[in-house]
C-alpha cells in the first residue's frame, strides 16, 4: 500500500505503550496505575463539568494553575498543565532541541525519550547506566547538553538524591534540565523547591500514577517562568485546549483531595515492601525501589518466559525485550490483594519448573 509519510519520519520507531485489554480479566500490573479509585469528589466533577462539554475548556486553566502552585508552594505562572505528563516531554523536547542542541539520557530509562528525539530531530545522547542500573550523576556534571532524567527512573525504580540533582542543574546553566518526576510520591525527594533557584530546570509531574487519574490524562510541568513561557509557545502552536473540561475540574477536586491520594501512596509503599521480600526470598534479584513498581529477575526463569507464564495465569506485568533488561520484568504495585495474587502464581510457576 502507498504510504504518504513524510521521508522526515521514515525511520522514526514510534513509543510502544503497555497492553491495555479492555476485558479487564488480568490483574494488571502492567502499566502502574493507581489500584485505587478516584476520590469521590473527583468523580463527582467529571458528573458536573460532562453536562457543559458543549463550550470549550479554560485554555489557560487558571483554577487549576492556581490549586496546583498553591500545593507546591510556587506561583502558577510556574506551572503548565497538560495532558499527560507525555506532553510536556514533547513540548520540551520540540522547544528546546534541535540538531545542535542534543538531549542527553540513560540507555534504560523511559521508552519515550528516544521517540520523541526521533520526531524532533534531536540527536539522542544516550549515556548508560552503571552495572548496578544507578545513574551515575558524573555523566552529567557540567555536560553541557540538554538533559532528562527521570527520578525516580523506569523502569528501575531507582531514585537520585535531590543533591545529585542539584550538582547536574548547577552545573549544566546553559542547558535544560528535565527532571520526569511521574513516580516521585512513592517515597523519593522532589526537586521542585529547586525551580526557584535554577531558570534551567524543569520539573515534570503527573496526576496518573500518585492521583489515581491515568485515564483522565493530566500531568503538569514546573519551572521559572520564562521555560513555562517557552513550553507554552509550544503548547499554543498545536493544541491550546489541550486539557478538556472534565479532566480540568478533576485535577482541581483530586488536589482538594490530596489527603486521599498521599495516604494511597503510603500504602503502595508498604506493599512494595511487602512484595519486595516475598520475592527476594524466593530468589529473586529486586532492584530498591521508590516507585509504585519493582523490577525484577528470577534465576531460574527467563524475564519473557516469566511475564508469558504469568500472562497465562491472568497476571499481567511488563517485560521489555532489550539488552541488559532482559531478564527483568516491571511489576505494578497493586492492592495487597493482588500482591498476593502474583505471589500465588509465581509460587506455582516456580514449582512447575521444579525451581521450589
Ligand atoms: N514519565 C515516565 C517515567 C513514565 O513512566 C510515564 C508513564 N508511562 C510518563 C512519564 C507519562 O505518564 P502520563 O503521560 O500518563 O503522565
Amino acid at each position: 500500500m502507498k504510504s504518504f509519510l513524510s521521508s522526515r519520519h521514515a525511520a522514526l520507531v514510534p513509543y510502544t505503550p503497555g497492553e491495555q485489554p479492555q476485558n479487564m480479566e488480568y490483574v494488571k500490573l502492567n502499566t502502574n496505575e493507581s489500584p485505587f479509585s478516584p476520590a469521590e469528589a473527583v468523580v463527582e466533577a467529571a458528573k458536573r463539568e460532562g453536562g457543559k462539554l458543549n463550550l470549550y475548556c479554560d485554555p489557560t486553566c487558571r483554577l487549576l494553575c492556581e490549586k496546583t502552585a498553591e500545593l507546591y508552594g510556587v506561583d502558577p505562572e510556574n506551572i503548565l498543565p497538560v495532558n499527560g505528563s507525555d506532553e510536556i516531554l514533547y513540548f520540551a523536547f520540540t522547544a528546546f532541541g534541535d540538531e545542535d542542541h542534543p538531549i542527553a539520557f540513560p540507555d534504560i530509562s523511559y521508552g519515550f525519550y528516544p521517540v520523541y528525539a526521533g520526531i524532533c530531530h534531536v540527536p539522542a545522547h544516550v549515556i548508560p547506566l552503571k552495572e548496578d542500573f544507578s545513574i551515575d550523576p558524573e555523566d552529567y556534571i557540567g555536560l553541557g547538553e540538554h538533559i532528562v532524567i527521570a527520578n525516580p527512573n523506569a523502569p528501575t525504580g531507582m531514585c537520585l538524591p535531590v543533591s545529585a540533582i542539584e550538582r547536574i542543574v548547577s552545573t549544566n546553566p546553559d542547558n535544560v534540565v528535565i527532571v520526569d518526576e511521574a513516580y516521585i510520591d512513592f517515597g523519593g525527594e522532589s526537586c521542585v523547591p529547586l525551580i526557584k533557584k535554577y531558570d534551567n530546570l524543569l520539573v515534570t509531574q503527573t496526576f496518573s500514577k500518585s492521583r489515581s487519574l491515568a485515564g483522565a490524562r493530566l500531568g503538569f510541568g514546573i519551572g521559572c517562568e520564562a521555560l513555562i513561557r517557552d513550553l507554552n509557545t509550544i503548547k499554543y502552536s498545536t493544541n491550546p485546549y489541550n486539557i478538556n473540561r472534565m479532566t480540568q475540574a478533576c485535577g482541581i477536586a483530586a488536589i482538594e483531595s490530596n489527603d486521599y491520594y498521599m495516604k494511597n501512596c503510603r500504602v503502595i509503599e508498604e506493599n512494595r515492601a511487602y512484595v519486595t521480600q516475598e520475592l527476594q526470598e524466593l530468589g529473586f534479584t529486586v532492584l530498591p525501589s521508590k516507585a509504585n513498581f519493582i523490577f525484577a529477575s528470577c534465576y531460574a526463569l527467563a524475564g519473557g518466559d516469566y511475564y508469558q507464564s504469568l500472562k497465562d495465569r491472568g497476571v499481567l506485568v511488563r517485560h521489555f525485550d532489550k539488552d541488559r533488561i532482559r531478564d527483568f520484568v516491571r511489576i505494578s504495585i497493586g492492592t495487597r490483594a493482588q500482591m498476593d495474587t502474583l505471589l500465588e502464581q509465581t509460587r506455582e510457576i516456580l514449582k512447575e519448573r521444579g525451581a521450589l
